[in-house]
């Protein structure tokens, strides 16, 4: 995918059992594909180092600083 063009969808509060996230659906900005999402707020201090990661479905992994 490199340097790709996405969209970020809304947001939506996720109660998982790691506690409260708030996440939203990520898009590819070209085609619209639903690439994966972002955690855009996590409330456990211990799971605030997912805040703004973007999660993969396809490659499942985690990139940083796109
Ligand atoms: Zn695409």
């Amino acid at each position: 995918m490199g340097a790709i063009n996405i969209r970020v969808g809304a947001k939506v509060d996720m109660h998982i059992i790691i506690g409260l996230h708030t996440v939203a659906d990520i898009y590819c900005g070209d085609c619209g594909e639903l690439l994966g999402w972002k955690y855009e707020r996590a409330y456990e201090a211990s799971q605030k180092y997912k805040e703004g990661k973007f999660i993969l479905k396809k490659a499942k992994i985690a990139k940083e600083n796109w």
